[in-house]
């Protein structure tokens, strides 16, 4: 991958790297104006929501970490390398998920089940 390229996907990855950052304060934000009415009628369906939000919190840590590994890649020069062998990562793939860690014959070895 030359330079030019690099420089590209750096781009994209900063941009969604700001754009999960600024979802995640937003539920921040969500969450402490929930403590603050304390609604005790609501509570139950609250607690349903605040559920929801922790969980898609979970994705977005996950995403954010592999943001911050591929562009720790970048500055290493790895970038659109296999974590796992090392192998060259399919152009497609890397285009489609930028932060992608794993090339597919690893990923699909990693997500069959045991
Ligand atoms: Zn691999």
């Amino acid at each position: 991958m030359n330079k030019k390229e690099m420089a590209a996907f750096k781009k994209v990855l900063l941009e969604k790297r700001a754009d999960l950052l600024e979802i995640v304060r937003t539920k921040k934000e969500c969450d402490l104006r929930d403590v603050e009415i304390g609604d005790e009628i609501d509570s139950a369906s609250q607690n349903v929501e605040k559920e929801m939000l922790f969980e898609l919190a979970d994705n977005e840590k996950v995403m954010l970490d592999a943001i911050e590994s591929a562009l720790r890649r970048i500055e290493k020069g790895t970038f659109g390398s296999c974590e796992s062998c090392r192998d060259k990562i399919a152009d497609k793939r890397l285009n489609a998920i930028p932060w992608v860690r794993y090339c597919m014959p690893c990923q699909s070895k990693a997500e069959k089940p045991k």
